[in-house]
């Protein structure tokens, strides 16, 4: 009765949104999985909460027009998801990349719903970008687009309405370009946007919050096996932010990250990625703008052409670039080389086959809405000192990081087995992300 309403309920999302099959398959995954807690709590199916859930409370598509170096006019598409705001304020990242559309801002602004609940933190769930391409352009060209972009998007967010991040092309300086034109828009000095720079109401931690946050919940996944990260070869996807903090704090732990990657292909230096490899790596990705290549050349490792890492050998994965980058053949060739941990740093990144093949095997599988939560928690951090004006130290930064991955862990870890799945932290952290959400849904009447 229960998988039956769940059942027409994503028909109703497949008829209404016929084009937006990442949407789709976000909104499969999380229903299916919180079969038991709809067939346990009838409130939920009276208030008729999963209905509502999967239609975003607003949508916002706005044209930006911009000028080239060139002089010529430029148009892109621009976007902001509010899905959903029953327990605080919006909040998700900006997304620019060539394939930004509803749909797949819509997966992610769903994601983000849960994700923000299981952080412990008061935030709601949003998502938004453009079709920009960031990938070419000079820096004067990203800040007359984002001056356009936030002329628009400025009049629909606030930092007690809505409050965006960064996300895929979205770093320090398109953060920085937005926040300048959304006070001037304003005149208000105020902590609209997270992953604002450390002189102007920016947190310590933000940018390692991601990366950082999935080696912390993949040691709470191998304790439960008493095993530490000491030791491990880990192959990592992605070298932009995530992946790269992602492999510091595994080289800080010990372990062994071995490959990096790009749209264009992956390298493998078997020997790792140290301190020193990582951080030419930074100045190529963060300040050069170079592709990954480049690394092979400069290290005599391995360069694959078109790509991607998973047929390497490893103990543990972390995909951290971008949805469905682990196809269901992926997850076999992994299992069949040894690996036992996947850490979703990236949002989605396995496809149903991959995450189906994950869950039977019962490898230690940290799906991403728990595994790369780290970044909103922080995120929600830096709210919390914007609005009190004062700035924590490093270190507490990272322990409150820490305490809260330990928390989400235990929290889908728990709720998995409560709810007779134990071990699956998909379903654990869904329900555990949903029932929040839902409770305040059920009390807050018919929003
Ligand atoms: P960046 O833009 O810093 O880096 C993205 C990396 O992934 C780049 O190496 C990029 O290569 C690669 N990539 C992007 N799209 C594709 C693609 N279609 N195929 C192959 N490679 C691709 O983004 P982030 O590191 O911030 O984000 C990475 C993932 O982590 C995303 O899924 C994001 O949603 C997720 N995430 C990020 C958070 C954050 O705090 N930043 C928080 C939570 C999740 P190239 O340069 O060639 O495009």
């Amino acid at each position: 009765m229960s998988m039956e309403l769940i059942h027409e309920t994503l028909a109703t999302v497949k008829r209404r949104n016929p084009n937006e099959p990442e949407f789709l398959q976000a909104a499969t995954e999380v229903l299916e999985s919180i079969e038991p807690a709809i067939r346990r709590h009838k409130k939920y199916r009276d208030a008729r909460i999963l209905e509502r859930l999967v239609e975003p409370e607003r949508q916002i598509i706005f044209r930006v027009p911009w000028i080239d170096d060139r002089g010529q006019v430029q148009v892109n598409r621009g976007f902001r998801i509010q899905f959903n705001s029953a327990i605080g304020p919006y909040k998700g990242g900006l997304r620019f990349h060539p394939t930004v559309c509803a749909s797949i801002l819509k997966f992610l602004g769903f994601e983000q719903i849960f994700k923000n609940s299981l952080t412990t933190l008061p935030m709601g769930g949003a998502k938004g970008g453009s079709d920009f391409d960031p990938k070419g352009k000079s820096d004067q060209e990203v800040m007359r687009f984002c001056q356009s972009f936030m002329t628009e998007l400025f009049r629909h967010i606030g930092p007690d309405t809505d409050v965006p991040a960064g996300d895929i092309g979205v770093g320090a300086r398109e953060v920085g370009y937005l926040y300048g034109q959304y006070k001037r828009l304003r005149n208000e000095f105020t902590g609209v946007l997270t992953g604002k720079g450390l002189q102007w109401g920016g947190s310590l931690i933000r940018t390692e919050a991601t990366g950082y946050g999935a080696v912390y919940f993949a040691q709470e996944m191998l304790k439960t096996r008493g095993e530490s990260m000491e030791g491990k070869v880990c192959v990592v996807s992605g070298s932009g932010n995530v992946a790269q903090y992602t492999i510091e704090k595994l080289n800080q732990l010990g372990a062994r990250a071995v490959t990096m990657s790009d749209s264009n292909g992956f390298i493998h230096d078997p020997d790792g990625i140290d301190e020193e490899k990582l951080a030419w790596t930074m100045d190529l990705k963060n300040v050069r703008r170079g592709r990954i290549k480049e690394y092979a050349d400069k290290f005599k490792a391995r360069y694959y052409e078109g790509a991607t890492p998973w047929s390497i050998k490893c103990d543990c994965a972390f995909p951290s670039a971008t949805q469905n980058e682990i196809t269901g053949q992926d997850a076999r060739t992994m299992l069949e080389n040894g690996c036992y941990l996947v850490s979703e740093g990236a949002n989605m990144p396995t496809d149903p086959d991959g995450v189906h093949i994950f869950l039977s095997k019962k490898i230690l599988y940290g799906p991403g809405k728990a595994a790369n939560a780290g970044g909103v928690a922080t995120s929600g951090l830096e709210m919390s000192q914007n609005s009190m004006r004062l700035s924590w130290s490093r270190e507490e930064v990272d322990r409150k990081l820490h305490q809260i991955m330990i928390t989400i862990h235990q929290n889908a870890f728990n709720t998995a087995k409560e709810y007779g799945l134990p071990g699956n932290l998909v379903a654990g952290a869904n329900i555990a992300g949903f029932t929040k959400v839902a409770d305040a849904m059920v009390d807050q009447g018919l929003i």
